[in-house]
């Protein structure tokens, strides 16, 4: 089996599995007095050391949250609570931003699928809250978020940053980059599923979507996910890069008709997202999972089903939506992986060429 769909869920690192069995097993309430509850304490603080280390932030910023969507639902409404009623957010953002920010002006992207900041620049407006992810999901592309935060904050706003994708591909500095808030998700670098946090500069109060105990100092009540908590913490740093065996897929599949994506803007260096007019993309994904190669068509949707890519529609390549792919490779992913994903596209791709040719 090849899988390289890590965009979607990364494989579990080993250190995750372990870290979250011995969390389990130790058991524990962390806000229990004694001392099976101040060793759950001290597994959640250690985990929470380790993920400010991530991006370069004291510990006390960092809120433990079910993972990306909760993440940046939390920070839209805490910057709507603090009075942000102007919204802006990329054409790029994933879904969970764009659910909780309806209503927000959509700032385009280039045809690189890179945001566009003379826009913002013209339209930030005082008060806003800015959504500009760090790397997109479906083409890898980083996006200019320290450029957006000058933006940002000559007009007084909120930069909140979704670096849900970007987190253990790439180096993140938080305070470098200018973001008032940012969300991090575990599944996507190894973590297990359904643990993430919200990270939050001096300048940003976070509001009380939750309410019950004071669990995260009164930000967010509901005892804390221990093992989850423990599994992010034994991630939380980057893991290698396979630039290398992405671009020669790159250069296969362009060789053969299909289109690179966002290739002209810095991107993610395990992210490859292409299109091959007249090849859909569902027929792709299905064709290279019969010979157990697992990708996907732009970002999973929760349905299951496979949508035209909205990101590429906005990269104004509407005709290319229909037919784009996304491979994404991880800390497991192997050069051979690379390769035979490769094999298997362009054995699919020329059936499906000789088929039409049959045809015509
Ligand atoms: N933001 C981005 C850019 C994502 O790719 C995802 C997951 O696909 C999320 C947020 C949501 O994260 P989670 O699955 O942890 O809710």
């Amino acid at each position: 089996m090849t899988y390289l769909d890590y965009n979607a869920t990364a494989v579990v690192r080993p250190e995750a599995a372990m870290a979250v069995a011995r969390a389990l097993e130790a058991g524990g309430n962390p806000s229990s007095v004694h001392a099976a509850g101040r060793a759950a304490r001290q597994t959640v603080e250690a985990a929470r050391t380790r993920v400010a280390g991530l991006v370069g932030v004291a510990p006390g910023s960092v809120t433990f949250v079910s993972g990306g969507t909760e993440a940046n639902a939390l920070a839209i409404e805490s910057a709507r609570a603090a009075g942000l009623e102007r919204v802006v957010v990329s054409a790029g953002e994933h879904d969970s931003v764009l659910e909780n920010a309806r209503g927000a002006l959509v700032m385009p992207l280039d045809a690189e699928g890179v945001a566009d900041i003379d826009w913002l620049k013209a339209n930030v407006g005082e008060k806003t809250l800015v959504c500009l992810m760090l790397a997109n999901n479906e083409t890898g592309v980083i996006q200019p978020v320290a450029e957006a935060a000058q933006v940002v904050r000559a007009a007084g706003g909120w930069l909140h940053v979704d670096a849900v994708q970007a987190a253990g591909k790439i180096a993140i500095d938080f305070t470098a980059l200018g973001a008032d808030t940012m969300s991090l998700s575990a599944h996507k670098l190894g973590g297990p599923q359904g643990v993430g946090a919200l990270v939050a500069g001096t300048r940003a109060t976070l509001a009380r979507r939750l309410h019950g105990g004071g669990q995260e100092r009164g930000r967010r009540a509901g005892t804390e996910n221990v093992p989850g908590i423990a599994g992010f913490g034994a991630v939380a740093e980057v893991s290698g890069h396979q630039v290398e065996w992405r671009d020669e897929l790159a250069e296969r599949v362009r060789a053969a008709g299909a289109v690179v994506l966002g290739e002209g803007a810095p991107r993610l260096p395990q992210t490859l997202c292409f299109a091959a007019p007249g090849f859909a993309s569902e027929l792709q994904v299905m064709s290279l999972d019969l010979a157990g190669v697992m990708v996907s068509a732009g970002s999973a949707c929760s349905s299951g089903k496979v949508k035209a890519s909205r990101v590429v529609e906005a990269m104004g390549r509407g005709d290319l939506a229909p037919y784009a792919v996304r491979i994404s490779g991880g800390w497991a992913s192997t050069a051979q992986d690379w390769r035979r994903c490769g094999d298997v596209w362009l054995e699919a791709y020329a059936r499906i060429a000789a088929r039409k040719r049959e045809v015509a």
